[in-house]
């Protein structure tokens, strides 16, 4: 590999709002096959709302709010984001200051609010706190799963008390940018720790068949290296702190630029403007800049 034809591949890439960590990381792209696709952020647009509110029979809708709200506003997740945003809005009251927090990653929080232990999260976050959730609460969550919401339970003081449903958008150009990666020969993955159901239904709203859904953040990396070992080249694009070690081991890490510090780092490649379509354009420059120097 002559140096000089890499260098322009590289400042061509600046020009597409593509940022190369060093010429020797596009080497592997011409054996690319595979394109993992975090879904939160990546592949939506990352910005959620609060859209259903669910309380159990008895419990009081703000108070429900008010008390999911108080843990999130502790968290950056954009799950926890859209709860704190939305409880505040529909309260009308900056939210109480919880005593503690705790993040249980690809899971949701725990905290202590009023001196009540209050959990947002998952079913499995409930469940692992030995909570069950009621008849009525399981069918709530699983509705809003239906509707291609990101459901989660929230419990205080040991019992289920609601469910809170919230959704982001698909980002305008990402139907078309799976077009584009599979025009190059690429086969699309959607890889996130969101239910199945939701999953399935961004997968469906962009053109992507194969889907890993429910992967705790610490198997992203695996699911990655399972490909590789089935043969596949993979090529990983990402934004979340959950992403950075799936980045790092995938062949070409591709970092959104509007994601984090941690995922940039990881990342071989950063998309500058965080449109999925440059993912395409990365690796048809990277192929174009290897083919010049051969
Ligand atoms: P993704 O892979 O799509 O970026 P994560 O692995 O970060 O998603 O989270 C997986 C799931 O865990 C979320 O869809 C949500 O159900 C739950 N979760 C994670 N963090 C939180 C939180 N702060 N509050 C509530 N639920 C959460
Ligand atoms: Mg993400």
């Amino acid at each position: 590999a002559t140096p000089t034809a890499l260098l322009v591949g590289t400042g061509r890439g600046a020009q597409l709002g593509i940022l190369i960590k060093g010429p020797e990381v596009l080497e592997s792209t011409h054996r690319i096959d595979t394109v993992v696709l975090d879904k939160t952020g990546t592949v939506t647009t990352g910005r959620m709302e609060l859209h259903d509110v669910h309380a159990a029979e008895g419990v009081d809708e703000k108070e429900l709010l008010r008390y999911a709200g108080a843990v999130e506003h502790a968290s950056e997740h954009p799950v926890a984001r859209a709860v704190a945003s939305g409880a505040e809005a529909a309260t009308g009251a900056p939210l109480p200051v919880p005593e503690s927090f705790e993040n249980a990653p690809g899971l949701g929080v725990r905290g202590l609010v009023g001196g009540r232990a209050v959990l947002v999260g998952r079913e499995q976050l409930l469940t692992e706190a030995g909570i069950d959730l009621p008849g009525e609460l399981s069918a709530a969550l699983a509705e809003a799963q239906a509707r291609g919401r990101t459901a989660v339970a929230v419990a205080w003081d040991g019992v289920a008390r609601g469910v809170l449903g919230v959704a982001d958008a698909v980002k305008e150009s990402s139907a078309e940018a799976v077009r584009e990666l599979r025009a190059l020969g690429l086969t699309p993955v959607l890889l996130t720790g969101d239910h199945r159901a939701v999953a399935e239904a961004v997968a469906a709203e962009v053109g992507i068949d194969e889907v890993r859904a429910e992967v705790l953040p610490q198997d992203k990396v695996a699911a990655v290296r399972e490909l590789q070992a089935a043969g596949r080249t993979v090529a990983m694009v990402g934004d979340g702190v959950n992403d950075a070690a799936a980045l790092a081991a995938a062949d070409l890490g591709l970092a959104m630029g509007t994601g984090t510090d941690a995922a940039i780092e990881a990342g071989d490649l950063t998309l500058v403007r965080g449109d999925l379509r440059v993912a395409a354009d990365a690796i048809r420059l990277s192929r174009r800049t290897l083919a010049t120097i051969k």
